[in-house]
């Protein structure tokens, strides 16, 4: 980076971190983007004049919002809703509903100003947005989860519509709460339109799209690999997480040729070395969407397999890493081990999952690796197309979800092969994923005047 550049970053990060203090998340996020773009804004006086970057970072609207509910004992419970609507030059606001513990409003303008690239790298016209709830569903019965999204669906609906703001899922919001949610919004407004997405196959759901995410995080990293003319035949795969994206790109990898080692999930991780077959796979699959059970069982049901309490699954040896749990799940130290380890491939799964440090490592040692705002954006592409066949009043079959959607992630790749080159020829998909998401939005922000 030139001085210039720094002092660009320096500047903007600073005015960043006063106007949006203790938001940690939100300002690693910022940064990466302000890093990538230096060069460009410092070329650009037209768009720093028009301040698009300092628009870009402020959300167009942020609602907080009064959870309350009654728990199964009768006893009155509070939790704290959101939604950031971050973005909608390209489109209606677009981005998944988190609930987890940890969700604060930091967190969700991380991921909400993520998304806004993201969806823009799609080529869909999808604008960027992100909401949640401190709520946490591990442990509550099915009577309890429905009693809590009917409440947050009670405020969240007066500020979407299906031109307007189309949440889908996230962390811990899976199909079960996509319908309780949906049959919610439909009872007040009595419309029944495709304003949400990850919707049930019978009620305007897309084919593909449970597994859209981790599908298209392998197709992603079959073009990744195909560079340097390799692919998943025959590779070992340290997949973390057990949830949905974790599943799904696990199935994938398993169908091409790879051999997944672990799974993990907030308390620990299992190892089977003998990697995890198609059979082994229906087991996790039940395990956590039927019995909502632990990843520590599958190493009592398969006893070669081996179970790390209160560890990450980053120093068992891979060719190639899918961090598809959470933000920050693979630190400089994990990444080191991975090196070591000779891994040469590792493809974002989850939001942000590696730290500065594991980023700033994989691209020193020069191996394949992708943001996630690139490399899962098959989830968010496959509810563009829910949103589509919703209008159209259709459904696709699932062999043609499947085509656009290998399609959307291999121009995705093209795109960050086109804006991330770098004169020695490596493929900087950070650099790549951040121009280019930008650039379109940008320009709409620039042609609709301020606003
Ligand atoms: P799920 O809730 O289905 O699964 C999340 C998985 O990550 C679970 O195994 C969970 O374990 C684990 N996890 C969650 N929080 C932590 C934590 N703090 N530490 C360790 N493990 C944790 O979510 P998804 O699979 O949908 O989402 C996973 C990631 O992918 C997230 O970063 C999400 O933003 C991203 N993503 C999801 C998309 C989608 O279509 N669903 C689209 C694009 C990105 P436990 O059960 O113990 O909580």
């Amino acid at each position: 980076m030139t001085n210039e550049e720094k002092k660009y970053v320096d500047d903007f990060m600073a005015e960043i971190i006063a106007k949006n203090p203790g938001e940690k998340e939100f300002h690693q996020a910022v940064r990466e983007v302000v890093e990538s773009l230096a060069p460009h804004m410092i070329a650009s006086p037209h768009l720093r004049k028009m301040k698009i970057l300092e628009r870009i970072a402020e959300p167009e609207r942020v609602v907080i919002f009064r959870v309350p509910w009654i728990n199964d004992k009768g006893e009155v419970e509070i939790n704290r809703g959101y939604r950031v609507q971050m973005n909608s030059a390209i489109g209606p606001y677009k981005g998944g509903i988190r609930f987890h513990p940890s969700v604060n409003l930091g967190i969700l303008k991380f991921l909400a100003f993520e998304q806004t690239f993201k969806n823009s790298l799609t080529t869909l016209p999808m604008g960027g947005g992100k909401g949640g709830s401190d709520f946490n569903p591990k442990g509550k019965s099915d009577m309890e989860v429905m009693k809590f999204c009917q409440s947050f669906m009670t405020e969240l609906y007066r500020h979407i519509g299906a031109d307007t703001d189309v949440p889908a899922g996230d962390i811990g919001v899976g199909g079960r709460e996509i319908g309780y949610l949906y049959g919610q919004y439909k009872r007040i407004r009595d419309e029944f339109t495709g304003v949400l997405t990850g919707k049930g196959i019978d009620w305007g759901g897309s084919p593909l799209r449970p597994e859209a995410t981790g599908y298209g995080l392998c197709y992603f990293a079959e073009a990744m690999l195909a560079t340097r003319g390799e692919s998943f035949e025959g590779k070992t795969v340290c997949v973390s997480g057990s949830g949905n994206v974790a599943q799904y790109a696990a199935k994938k990898v398993i169908e091409l040729g790879g051999k997944v080692v672990t799974m993990s999930d907030s308390n620990g991780f299992i190892y089977d070395p003998d990697g995890i077959d198609a059979e082994k796979w229906e087991y996790i699959y039940e395990l956590k969407n039927i019995y909502r059970g632990r990843i520590r069982e599958y190493a009592e049901h398969y006893p070669n397999a081996q179970y790390f309490e209160g560890e990450r699954p980053w120093k068992i040896k891979c060719d190639i890493a899918l961090p598809c749990a959470t933000q920050n799940e693979l630190n400089g130290e994990e990444a080191a081990m991975l090196l070591a380890n000779g891994c040469t491939c590792v493809a974002e799964g989850a939001n942000m999952p590696s730290t500065p440090e594991a980023i700033e490592a994989f691209q020193k040692a020069k191996i394949l690796y992708s943001p996630g705002k690139a490399s899962n954006a098959g989830g968010v592409s496959t509810s563009g197309l829910e949103m589509t066949q919703n209008s159209m009043r259709l459904k696709w079959s699932r062999e043609e979800v499947d085509k656009n959607l290998r399609s959307i992630m291999n121009n995705i790749h093209e795109t960050c092969i086109k804006y991330g080159t770098e004169e020695d020829g490596y493929i900087n998909y950070v650099k790549g994923a951040n121009i280019a998401g930008f650039m379109k939005v940008a320009n709409a922000m620039m042609a609709q005047g301020i606003v």
